[in-house]
């Protein structure tokens, strides 16, 4: 059994949603609400490899706009990448 870090409520380990005081356990907090792994793999890590790759041919190469787009994808994609790392944790 695990505790819930808010009001201490004891949740199951298993457990993604606290029934005591609605908290969430997930990795990304976006628009208030925890999301699952699969979401942030999907959203933050295979989202920006697709959008580098979709812009070096639509940007025509390696022009400055495509690495100000790289730049933006490979942060989304270390903050995502540090987030399953460190798994879950409790949202409110
Ligand atoms: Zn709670």
């Amino acid at each position: 059994m695990a505790c819930c870090p808010y009001c201490l409520n004891y949740v199951s380990n298993t457990d993604f949603y606290c029934h005591s005081c609605g908290a969430e356990k997930g990795f990304l907090y976006f628009h208030g609400k925890a999301r699952g792994a699969i979401f942030t793999i999907a959203t933050g890590i295979v989202l920006p490899i697709f959008v580098s790759i979709l812009s070096l041919f639509l940007l025509q190469g390696f022009t400055p706009p495509f690495f100000v787009v790289l730049t933006a994808s490979m942060l989304m994609f270390a903050y995502s990448a540090y987030k399953l790392v460190i798994g879950p944790v409790w949202y409110r």
